[in-house]
């Protein structure tokens, strides 16, 4: 059901052990997904709609004329919408936007000497592309989690992209065009893929290239953004999820084995990694999985995830260690099920998000923790952040000098520009100050 890897005892004769080669991931990763996909942006760079419509045939197996979705389509799905779901997105909307708005970063002025004003100004993106998957689930929660933080930044132009469902005559899941009529989002795209992300990333057809591209999905679509990286800005490398538990002979064994199951329940490329210092514990979570695998609705999704070289269970000699194989892994989530949960959580370095104690579950952090379940993969925890109010800001210096505050600086930019040997430099502040020229 899950492979095994066991690290204690390693005595370090052999060097130290590089943790992060110990749990390797899903075969195919983002760079060989890369390859797959570099024909599809370069098809749609090159020849716009008419690429996107052929790639939808190819991969979504839709015929479509145009990607365009309706206002009146998405007004009608909002009107169509289960109250209860309607009700559980404006609690996660609600919980997502008290956090943004916490987090939106105002800007700051410092005078550094008298009369030199820097100010560090935030301005929100211009245009941005927003994409939620929907291959083999509808992942409606991404929409709350790509909007609300783009709304609550300012961002004046949202556009907004998820797969063309077969059997919704090639519009996206009702719930997801409800869940962007509810927010006011009206430029919604039926479209997935590498050839959604090139969409927004080139523009085609009726969609204008956008300035920022955000949002989940698949390892093709993070391939899509690692490829249009510079073309336009990316929010982080979100793809295939991973789930990573550090616990210790504490944990409820049931629990830890609903969640490696709930995230594997995503894709069949999933990593779910148990790290734990309790041999008794990896027995019991594996009985737990025995049972309770075979009761989920997408078990064989699961069993694949679960059976998968990018899963497994790691034993350790202690909580230390396995502090040190998680930071070095740097998973998308992060449950911390230890005696000393909040001490140990602080002590995580690379992680996209941290889950701490028994009763946060990152199913929980998926819909209505209020924070944002769109997070870096692959190692990508190390180097970007999760998605959040700052990732639709950009900031910009403002530097507003006296002539007094120029001239008592002078003399240093000018020693500094003839330092580099670029005297015109120290001129442009010179000429300013000479009143004999
Ligand atoms: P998706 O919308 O990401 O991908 C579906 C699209 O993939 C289709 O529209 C199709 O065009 C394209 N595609 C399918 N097979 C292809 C192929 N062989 N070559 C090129 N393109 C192909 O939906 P999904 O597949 O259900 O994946 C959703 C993913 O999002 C899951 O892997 C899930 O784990 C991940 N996810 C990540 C996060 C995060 O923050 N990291 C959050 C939620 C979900």
């Amino acid at each position: 059901m899950i492979r095994r890897i066991d690290l204690r005892a390693t005595d370090g004769s052999a060097g130290p052990v590089d943790y992060r080669a110990v749990v390797p991931r899903a075969e195919l990763d983002v760079e060989a997904a890369a390859h797959l996909v570099r024909p599809v942006v370069d098809a749609v760079r090159d020849r716009g709609l008419e690429a996107v419509l052929e790639y939808t045939a190819q991969f979504d197996g839709v015929d479509l004329d145009d990607v365009v979705v309706s206002r009146e389509v998405m007004a009608r799905a909002l009107e169509e919408l289960d109250p209860d779901v309607r009700a559980a997105l404006e609690e996660s909307v609600r919980r997502l936007r008290a956090t943004c708005e916490a987090e939106l970063e105002r800007d700051v002025t410092t005078e550094v000497a008298a009369g030199a004003v820097v100010t560090h100004r935030k301005v929100p993106m211009d245009r941005v592309g927003l994409y939620v998957p929907g291959g083999l689930a509808p992942l409606v929660s991404s929409v709350v989690m790509n909007v609300v933080p783009a709304q609550v930044a300012g961002v004046g132009s949202i556009a907004l992209a998820s797969p063309p469902q077969k059997d919704h005559g090639g519009l996206p899941e009702p719930t997801i065009m409800a869940a962007c009529a509810l927010l006011g989002v009206d430029e919604v795209y039926s479209v997935g893929g590498a050839q959604a992300i090139a969409m927004f990333g080139h523009g085609a057809g009726s969609c204008r290239k956008v300035d920022l591209v955000t949002g989940p999905g698949n390892v093709y679509v993070a391939a899509a953004k690692r490829l249009l990286r510079g073309v336009v800005g990316i929010d982080s490398e979100a793809g295939t999820t991973e789930i990573a538990v550090l616990a210790d002979d504490s944990a409820d064994a049931g629990h830890v084995a609903a969640d490696l199951i709930s995230q594997a329940e995503h894709d069949p490329a999933a990593a779910s990694v148990l790290v734990t210092d309790s041999e008794r514990l990896a027995d019991d979570v594996v009985v737990q999985l025995e049972k309770q695998v075979p009761a989920t609705r997408h078990d064989q999704r699961v069993l694949t995830a679960l059976g998968g070289p990018q899963s497994g269970i790691v034993l350790v000699d202690d909580v230390d260690q396995g502090l040190d194989v998680v930071n070095a892994y740097a998973a998308e989530h992060l449950e911390i099920h230890t005696r000393d949960a909040r001490a140990h959580a602080a002590r995580v370095r690379n992680a996209g998000a941290v889950f701490v104690g028994p009763w946060a579950p990152v199913s929980l952090g998926d819909y209505a923790a209020g924070s944002n379940h769109v997070l870096p993969t692959a190692g990508c925890a190390c180097h970007s952040s999760g998605l959040s109010v700052r990732a639709f800001l950009r900031s910009m210096h403002v530097v507003d000098y006296s002539r007094e505050a120029l001239a008592e600086v002078a003399g240093h930019v000018t020693v500094l520009a003839e330092a580099e040997d670029l005297p015109a430099h120290g001129r442009a502040v010179s000429i300013r100050l000479d009143d004999d020229r």
